[in-house]
């Protein structure tokens, strides 16, 4: 198959685009077919060390780092008005690549792109420092600095998205950095930092290392000279990045990991049917592949049934297809290991005796991509794995409650903490619930993750450190240093 598209393919080391040093490349395969799209430049610890120097000395020597914020700023917004530009290649290679289906990539993934690195590029000239009220004999300055050289470790699930939320902070603060994309979706963020390269973003402050986790994620973690990794992933690796900080150089490690996120249903919910709406947005948007994806859908006994047919209903909508076809509401999911793995859960939930109402299987299979139905299982126990776990699917499990306290119980039961979704007529019940659950982003009478103003992160297992987004994310990027003036 021919694509009108060129496929950026190469590393990213000081403004260059370059093979690994070992010549070695990796087959990078579109999930709607199994079929081979691209070689990428395999990256492995020798083409960590050389983009750490590069990215070492722009650092060091400017002018990134150096430049007022105000000079960044212009800088930067060039940058998101030349990826608005672009927007239509961009997503497309996603849609490629990850399988993710481009109305949703034109709609919401390319906008989101920009609108948080300028975002970001708006914030720089407007972070002031502090003076600490020490008393008229000296000046004592409370100076935020960048931090240095920092690494980002990003997942496939939305692969642009993810990094223009980290690289909005990171290069606004003037410090430099290492992109590392999933090995499933290597393209768009080369792409990315590309056009960083035609807004004037100087050689060595944006690098891009395609590579496998273990071999360029591990030399990364591990490096001597990187000062902060920022990582979205799964709570497992991001598990490592800490041990990699503790047995290297005590490196600034953010994390922002899984979920097993909740939906809670009152009983004085109102307007069910958009209720239904929103659930149904809530698992099956990204193919479920969505870290803020409610996969526990906790509803009072009392509304159960009727909101069953509501949103049995809804799944029609979600048309699963080709995700280059705008019709397509669902795409394949990311590869077949992991098509597998949600197969696996829907198996075992069946045997924990959870009722299958919707979907379950694989389908068009004749295309040879990973194809999964929306499913939903009812009368789910808390106990079961599919309760407990983060499938990562399009599945979604309904649970009942009989009060609204045991709601927000059975709300907290989970390792996890990254979102939930509360729905009720009462501003009461609802406030009282968005304070006794615990996690990062609550949201009231609809499913949403807020936007460029407000903090993205978990409690418990969901992440560790910091938030992405707002500007709160901002000082994470910083040290912050005191100067000490004796003026007596
Ligand atoms: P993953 O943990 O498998 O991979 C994430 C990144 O880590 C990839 O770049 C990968 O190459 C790298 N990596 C893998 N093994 C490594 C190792 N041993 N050492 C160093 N690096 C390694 O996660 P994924 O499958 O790409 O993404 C899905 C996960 O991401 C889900 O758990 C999802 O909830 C989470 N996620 C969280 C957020 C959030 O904001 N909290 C957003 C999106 C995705």
């Amino acid at each position: 198959m021919t694509y009108k598209i060129q496929f950026p393919t190469k590393a990213i080391i000081a403004g260059r685009s370059v093979n690994a040093a070992s010549g070695k490349t990796f087959e990078t395969l579109n999930p709607a077919n199994g079929k081979v799209l691209a070689k990428i430049v395999r990256c492995e610890k020798a083409d960590v060390d050389i983009a750490v120097n590069a990215a070492r000395n722009a650092f060091d020597v400017g002018p990134w780092s150096k430049m007022s914020p105000a000079e960044r700023k212009v800088i930067m917004q060039r940058f998101a008005t030349l990826v608005e530009a672009h927007s239509d290649e961009l997503a497309e290679l996603e849609a490629l690549e990850a399988g993710k289906p481009i109305t949703d990539c034109i709609q919401i993934d390319l906008p989101e792109t920009v609108s948080s690195i300028r975002w970001h590029a708006e914030a720089t000239d407007k972070i002031y420092d502090k003076l600490s009220p020490s008393g008229s004999g000296v000046v004592s300055m409370i100076v935020r600095e960048p931090i240095g050289v920092v690494a980002a470790i990003l997942p496939w699930n939305f692969p642009l998205m993810m990094a223009a939320w980290k690289l909005g902070p990171i290069l606004a603060e003037g410090n430099t950095v290492i992109l590392k994309p999933a090995e499933q979706t290597s393209m768009s963020t080369i792409r990315l930092a590309q056009l960083a390269t035609e807004a004037g973003i100087p050689d060595g402050v944006l690098n891009v290392l395609p590579g496998f986790g273990e071999e360029v994620g591990r030399a990364l973690g591990e490096h001597m000279d990187i000062d902060c990794v920022g990582f979205t992933g799964s709570t497992e690796t991001g598990r490592m990045f800490l041990r990699y900080s503790a047995d290297s150089n005590l490196k600034r490690v953010l994390l922002e990991c899984g979920g097993k996120n909740p939906l809670v249903v009152m009983p004085d919910a109102e307007e069910l049917d958009v209720v239904a709406d929103h659930a149904a947005n809530s698992i099956f948007w990204n193919m479920g592949e969505n870290c803020s994806s409610n996969s526990r859908l906790l509803i009072h006994e009392s509304l159960k049934e009727k909101f069953v047919e509501l949103l049995l209903e809804r799944v029609a909508d979600w048309v699963v297809g080709d995700p280059l076809d705008a019709a397509s509401r669902l795409g394949p999911l990311i590869e077949e290991s992991h098509m597998n793995k949600v197969l696996k859960y829907i198996d075992q939930a069946k045997k924990e005796g959870a009722k299958l109402i919707c979907g379950g299987k694989q389908i068009m299979t004749d295309s040879g991509g990973f194809f999964v139905e929306p499913t939903i299982f009812d009368n789910v126990s808390p106990k079961m794995t599919i309760s407990k776990e983060e499938i990562f699917g399009p599945v979604l499990a309904i649970i009942t409650f009989k009060s609204a306290e045991e709601g927000i119980a059975l709300a907290n039961d989970t390792k996890y903490g990254l979102t939930a979704s509360i729905f009720s007529a009462s501003n009461k019940t609802a406030h009282n619930a968005a304070r006794q659950i615990r996690a990062g982003t609550v949201s009231v009478n609809c499913y949403a993750e807020g936007d460029a103003s407000t903090p993205f992160g978990g409690f418990g297992l969901s992440g560790f450190g910091g938030r992405d987004k707002s500007l709160l994310a901002h000082d994470q990027y910083c040290e912050l240093k005191t100067i000490w003036m004796d003026m007596s």
